[in-house]
């Protein structure tokens, strides 16, 4: 079995405009590699460091999405190379972005992440301050804003499960420039795609259990 065939089996399954993100977090280039052989060109990582160590060892023609909280101090590690950022959550973040994208005379894609779950979290910017963030990212030359990013409510509970990706589908729904829409996880992947969502962010289904 192994990585190969997990992704292999998974990516046949997908709806053709569904792209997969392979969540790589924790797991040794060795499985990264697994998984490039078999194909796969997108990896998602959570943690800035650890993303710029696996570029480094690993073939250029590898996008890699940072799907993490960001702290805006550390923008800079990963503006030469980053081709996405997910979890993009506030306006000073937005910025630092910007300038660090400037500088690397690049374009970084942008996902907003909204905060959809009906448990307490921190991250995400509520749906009514959406309008405020767009604005401001008018300005930002070099910040292209894909679409969104959201995570549902950890539990069993599919129904609250489905009702969280569909707040956030109507919200992609309504802005026409939006191209990305970036829901569901190993355990809730197919509600998230059945609710709309066009790139997933798959880890343990792929590569196993992370052990912290
Ligand atoms: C870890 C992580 C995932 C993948 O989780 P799995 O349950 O292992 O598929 C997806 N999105 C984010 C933001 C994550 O941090």
């Amino acid at each position: 079995m192994g990585i190969q065939h997990n992704i292999t089996e998974l990516k046949s399954s997908l709806p053709p405009e569904v792209s997969l993100v392979a969540v790589s977090k924790t797991k040794p280039v060795s499985d990264l590699l697994e998984a490039y052989e078999a194909g796969q060109r997108i990896f998602g990582e959570n943690k800035i460091q650890e993303m710029v160590s696996k570029w480094e060892q690993l073939p250029k023609d590898i996008q890699w999405h940072m799907i993490g909280h960001v702290q805006t101090n550390k923008v800079k590690y990963m503006a030469p190379f980053v081709h996405t950022i997910h979890a993009v959550d506030r306006i000073k973040l937005l910025k630092e972005i910007q300038k660090q994208a400037e500088k690397n005379e690049r374009i970084i894609n942008c996902l907003i992440q909204i905060r959809i779950a009906e448990e307490d979290t921190k991250f995400g910017l509520a749906a009514s301050e959406l309008d405020a963030m767009l604005e401001a990212s008018a300005s930002c030359s070099h910040v292209k804003i894909k679409g969104l990013m959201g995570m549902a409510t950890f539990t069993s509970d599919t129904d609250q499960i489905q009702t969280e990706f569909q707040k956030l589908a109507q919200l992609y729904q309504k802005n026409s420039e939006f191209e990305v829409l970036s829901m569901g996880m190993s355990g809730d992947y197919p509600i998230a795609i059945e609710a709309g969502s066009n790139m997933i962010r798959v880890g343990s289904k792929l590569f196993g259990e992370r052990n912290y």
